[in-house]
């Protein structure tokens, strides 16, 4: 339901593909940094950003993480840039039912950039020694929303795709039940 306008800062990472080497570096701070507890461990397929790679050709495009989406899209193409081939998929930020980038391997459920919540600036783009990330804010003007936060249901859905509406149900009963206690 709109209630207006306001003010927000959108945050984000500008890429350049030309100056990343596949170091990894990005991958492992990311993970380390949303690690429970903080800093406990480390595990590139729980980063918000991925480092697509393929040495043989020298292509190295790092994509972080966006929204989740319920279906594939149908809009999949090779692109050549530059005399380089790169893959479908090669540059989509999307947690998509298709792939498991972005998910998180025990829960499934999608995992999105949160652009280091906390720190001064994000700590892919300061573990970046090639300079490949550079981090941008830009304050824009946008409809004020009511509303379920939109987290939630996105979250809730990734589960139902995975587990199924009963599995997730029967949960939710659970917990609610252990509240009431
Ligand atoms: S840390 Fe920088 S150079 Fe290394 S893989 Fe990530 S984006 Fe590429
Ligand atoms: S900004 Fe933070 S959360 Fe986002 S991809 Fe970089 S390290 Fe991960």
């Amino acid at each position: 339901m709109s209630k207006g306008k306001k003010t927000t800062i959108i945050k984000t990472l500008k890429i350049n593909v030309d100056k990343c080497n596949g170091c990894r570096a990005c991958e492992v701070i990311c993970s380390s940094f949303h690690a429970m507890p903080k800093y406990s461990s480390n595990n590139p397929s729980r980063s918000r950003i991925r480092v697509n790679r393929d040495p043989l050709r020298d292509v190295y495009v790092p994509v972080y993480a966006g929204e989740y989406t319920m279906s594939e899209c149908s809009g999949r193409h090779q692109y050549t840039i530059d005399g380089k081939e790169y893959d479908e998929c090669s540059f989509c930020r999307a947690s998509c039912p298709s792939r498991d980038e972005f998910r998180e391997p025990d829960s499934g459920l999608p995992l999105r950039c949160d652009m280091c919540e906390g720190e001064d600036e994000p700590l892919c783009v300061k573990w970046c020694l090639a300079d490949a990330l550079s981090y941008e804010e830009r304050e824009v003007e946008v409809e004020e929303e009511e509303g379920a936060p939109e987290v939630v249901e996105m979250g809730l859905e990734a589960l139902v795709d995975r587990h199924g509406i009963e599995k997730v149900a029967e949960i939710v009963a659970q917990i609610s039940k252990n509240l009431k206690r």
